[in-house]
């Protein structure tokens, strides 16, 4: 059985989610076994609802109002759009209803407390699954495919992290296997809410933004099943982001751990802990285009291909360089330590570390957002020896991006590195720092923000990603 996702894009209007059920219809028939259907909300329903929470606990009454209005007019069309039968439609807007009350009553009380916890935030932005999920329900029951809403607080199982939970896998593969394969056995397809999970307790948790994909591989991985497909609205994973370089490909095959760096770095292809459970028992992942549901897009699997060395070229912009500088660092145990010690207290992650041999200088990267407290936290570690001038400067530089190289096949092949470095030079840009981690399948430059674009197309031509057949 086939698991499959459809982003916020690919049920963003009436036709789009009267397509997934045509595609869903499909593969029923193709494979005579249901598909697993994880929808994720319609495009933008998150941050509206989310922008709905934060603002009542601001003490404003208005916008969730408007939000809400916006939610009834948006689902409501798609209702018309997606050929939904009209007795169904009747029913659906009741529920709709019923669930944009309970949304307003909510913001409602997060008003009046003033205030907005983790588990109240979650309640709130786990709405927009719930409204599309019933929406492509009705429109695979109107075409005629037996389906069946399933509230995936029902079914995963987290823990209590709110805002990003992760799953007990014990907990679900009981829970999935008890109530998605009964379905699957009757020739029924489970429609199930993406992002949202719940506690042992039942309290409605998400499995943080862009979770869907999560969702899809974690339930995959529980069943299992034998592939996740995802549907986007790209033909798959490509080289390089096409807005930056128009001639970028879509990469055939790719492994667990090549995928994992490119979405670490900032390609928006899969949510970062998409690949875990799955890589973990070895279920392949298909990238898909919902647009183009011809197209064979990505295959994501535990061997990806030798060859090309580099796969993919991607960018991860508006972040800034901390460096800790001074003489006095030299041989002295400890200070990377509570550097880093300093960055977690203030909360921040660090996206990248580098510290020359001479041992003066540590420089690691993190958001921008997150710089200015960082500096502050590094410079109350170092207190003492700022005042003996043993560490002679906490310093941020901002407006940089790393650009990250990723590929499997650049282990043990001498050479790459050189090759990126005389692609930038080549067209004069200058690289701030350089880091590789052992395991030699990511490469990661830190240059100026505005050279980023430049640096990426550069090295996507010296490698020849847009020629090479994958
Ligand atoms: N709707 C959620 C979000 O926008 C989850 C998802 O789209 O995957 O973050
Ligand atoms: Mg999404």
């Amino acid at each position: 059985m086939i698991v499959m996702k459809f982003g916020g894009t690919s049920v963003g209007t009436g036709e789009r989610i009267a397509g997934v059920a045509r595609i869903a219809g499909r593969v029923l028939t193709e494979r005579g076994t249901p598909p697993v259907v994880v929808v994720s909300a319609m495009s933008g329903v998150t941050d509206g609802l989310v922008r709905a929470a934060t603002t009542a606990a601001s003490g404003d009454t208005h916008t969730y109002q408007l939000i809400r209005d916006e939610l009834a007019l948006r689902h409501e069309q798609a209702i018309g759009d997606c050929g939904i039968d009209s007795e169904l439609a009747r029913g659906l807007k009741a529920e709709i209803e019923t669930l944009l009350n309970w949304f307003e009553n909510l913001c409602h009380s997060i008003s009046t407390l003033g205030e907005l916890t983790p588990r109240g935030l979650d309640a709130v932005s786990a709405l927009g699954e719930r409204l599309s999920a019933r929406l492509t329900t009705a429109a695979l029951l109107s075409q005629g495919i037996k389906a069946h809403l399933v509230e995936a607080t029902e079914v995963i199982v987290t823990d209590n992290a709110f805002g990003a939970a992760s799953p007990l896998i014990a907990e679900t593969t009981a829970k999935a296997q008890e109530i998605l394969l009964p379905l699957i056995e009757q020739g029924v397809v489970p429609v199930v809410t993406g992002f949202i999970g719940a506690t042992v307790e039942g309290i409605p948790t998400t499995l943080g933004r862009g979770g869907s994909d999560y969702s899809a591989t974690i339930l995959g991985s529980c069943l299992p099943a034998r592939e996740v497909w995802i549907w986007t609205d790209v033909d798959g994973i490509m080289t390089a982001d096409p807005r930056i370089v128009p001639d970028a490909r879509t990469v055939e095959r790719i492994s667990y751990a090549e995928v994992a760096e490119l979405s670490y770095f900032g390609a928006k292809v899969l949510h970062p802990k998409t690949i875990e459970p799955v890589a973990r028992r070895g279920i392949p992942v298909r990238v898909l285009n919902a647009r183009r549901p011809d197209h064979p897009g990505t295959l994501v699997c535990a061997n990806g291909a030798p060859e090309p060395v580099v796969k993919a070229i991607t960018a991860i912009r508006n972040l800034s360089l901390i460096s800790v500088e001074g003489s006095g660092m030299q041989g002295v145990p400890g200070v990377a330590g509570r550097a880093f010690m300093a960055v977690a207290r203030s909360n921040a992650s660090i996206l990248m570390i580098t510290q020359s041999s001479s041992e003066q200088n540590i420089c690691f990267v993190v958001r921008t957002v997150d710089s200015p407290a960082v500096v502050q936290a590094v410079k109350a570690e170092f207190e003492l020896e700022m005042l003996h001038q043993d560490i002679d400067r906490v310093a941020s530089q901002d407006d940089v991006a790393i650009m990250a190289v990723v590929g499997a096949g650049m282990k043990g092949v001498p050479g790459i590195a050189a090759r990126v470095f005389s692609a930038l030079a080549n067209v004069g840009i200058n690289i701030i720092s350089i880091a590789q981690g052992s395991s030699e399948y990511n490469l990661s430059l830190v240059v100026v923000q505005k050279d980023v674009d430049e640096a990426v197309r550069a090295t996507h031509r010296e490698f020849a990603l847009d020629r090479i057949a994958q």
